[in-house]
């Protein structure tokens, strides 16, 4: 049989197809009503929702193996151990990294950096040493240097980005010396959903400043776009479980064994020893010797189901859909008169975060008006203080988008900014203000 010919556009765009109605399914939450109205999550950049799956992960562990882990002999405890490990495995493997010793499980991004600042950093930077950082970090990674700084008479360095969240590459080179220490920048922008080009800006790093290490907050990469750690030349990296379909109180911490390895602990206890004697503690092998005490074995068994949820999409695919998700919100939501949206106008150039203003229409009110009728969405500063401050721009609302999310929800935050508008132009012309009850 002669079949036709089919342009590998045609079929690229239908392998990327995310079926958003099959995997909706897979989320409960989703078909909650708030305020009598059907829910349209779209605050993913803060929390992911969780399918069945993560969930039937986490309830399997402590119906059938709940145990502690690396200790016990007996089978519950061997059974509890694998899963926890394979956890590993996943997240290595996700991630394009062959050695699992340089994956710890810590409790989040913030204390993946935590973990560095206080490790690697009190060992590695003195006065008068420089960190590099952008203005757009997220609070996590930017008040942690900004304390450092402060107790140890470091140097910190803030490179601008634009309006689009990019980052000012002459300011960049401009900023990188002999003294610099740690250079740390984010893969993705929670605010403007700007996307580095990390490989580059690592390479600029190393050919300027060749003995600083390189810190990348993926928090919010990983949940959205395929991410090789091998590929991109930096020391560290970071990412939490929680916004990519993973249960909260689970992250991700890697950096180079030869780096680990010359890390102190950053916690004592259990888990993270070799041999204790009165005089002296030798720690344990990598990844344990940063993992001490019992660690949360429900949270690394519920990332290795979310991974596996992913893995099965397709990151690719993932990209794809909230791409064209982002194409579209941005072109519905420029159609509304007194709008401004931050971050790249190119959705290539961007993840699924949308950040906006209403005019002068506080933001909070734009976001408790839009849950009146079921659409979540984040308002505020976003952890972003010192970006919001230099763009000038104050806290502003800001959607984003999942696996889960679709236009129709898209469609309906455009008809709640409209209502917003209604709203606040009945109260201004009644001359009767809003008050809204929080
Ligand atoms: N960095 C970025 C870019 C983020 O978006 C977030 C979470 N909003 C964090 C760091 C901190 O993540 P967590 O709260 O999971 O530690």
């Amino acid at each position: 049989m002669n079949l036709p010919s089919i342009p590998y556009t045609h079929w690229k765009n239908y392998l990327a197809m995310i079926d958003t109605k099959k995997i909706r399914a897979d989320f409960a939450i989703l078909q909650r009503k708030i305020n009598g109205k059907q829910i349209a999550y779209l605050d993913s950049a803060a929390t992911s929702q969780k399918p069945k799956q993560v969930i039937a992960a986490i309830t399997n562990y402590y119906q059938n193996s709940n145990a502690n882990i690396h200790r016990g002999i007996h089978t519950l405890s061997v059974e509890a151990t694998e899963a926890y490990e394979a956890a590993r495995r996943k997240v290595a493997e996700f991630v394009g990294v062959s050695d699992t010793s340089e994956i710890v499980f810590v409790r989040s991004t913030t204390e993946a950096i935590n973990l560095i600042a206080y490790s690697w950093g009190r060992l590695n930077i003195d006065r008068g040493d420089e960190i590099v950082l952008t203005i757009a970090e997220h609070h996590s990674n930017f008040v942690v240097w900004q304390q450092l700084a402060a107790e140890n008479g470091a140097v910190l360095k803030v490179v601008p980005v634009n309006e689009n969240g990019e980052i000012d590459l002459v300011a960049f080179k401009k900023s990188l010396t002999k003294k610099t220490k740690l250079v740390t920048f984010f893969h993705v922008s929670n605010v403007l959903g700007t996307i580095n080009d990390v490989n580059n800006l690592s390479a600029t790093v190393h050919r300027q400043s060749p003995k600083a290490k390189i810190l990348i907050d993926g928090a919010q990469a990983v949940p959205h776009m395929p991410v090789d750690i091998s590929k991109i030349g930096c020391d560290f990296y970071a990412f939490s479980g929680h916004k990519m379909l993973g249960p909260t109180g689970i992250g991700v911490l890697w950096a180079k064994r030869e780096i680990l390895s010359e890390m102190p602990p950053f916690q004592f206890g259990g888990e993270m020893i070799s041999q204790v004697s009165l005089e002296k503690t030798s720690w344990n092998d990598l990844p344990w010797k940063f993992e001490a005490g019992t660690p949360n074995i429900e949270g690394a068994i519920g990332l290795g189901a979310a991974i596996d949820y992913l893995t099965s999409l397709g990151m690719e695919n993932v990209r794809e859909h909230e791409t064209g998700l982002t194409k579209y919100a941005l072109k519905k939501l420029q159609k509304i008169d007194d709008i401004k949206i931050y971050g790249p106008e190119d959705a290539s150039k961007r993840c699924g975060v949308v950040a906006f203003n209403l005019g002068s229409i506080p933001p909070h009110d734009v976001a408790s008006i839009l849950d009146s009728v079921g659409v979540e969405i984040r308002s505020g500063y976003n952890c972003a203080e010192p970006l919001m401050d230099f763009l000038g721009s104050g806290p502003v609302a800001r959607a984003s988008f999942y696996i889960y999310s679709t236009e129709g929800e898209i469609d309906r935050l455009v008809d709640g900014l409209l209502l917003v508008q209604k709203i606040f132009k009945t109260s201004l012309q009644s001359n009767h203000p809003i008050i809204l009850q929080r």
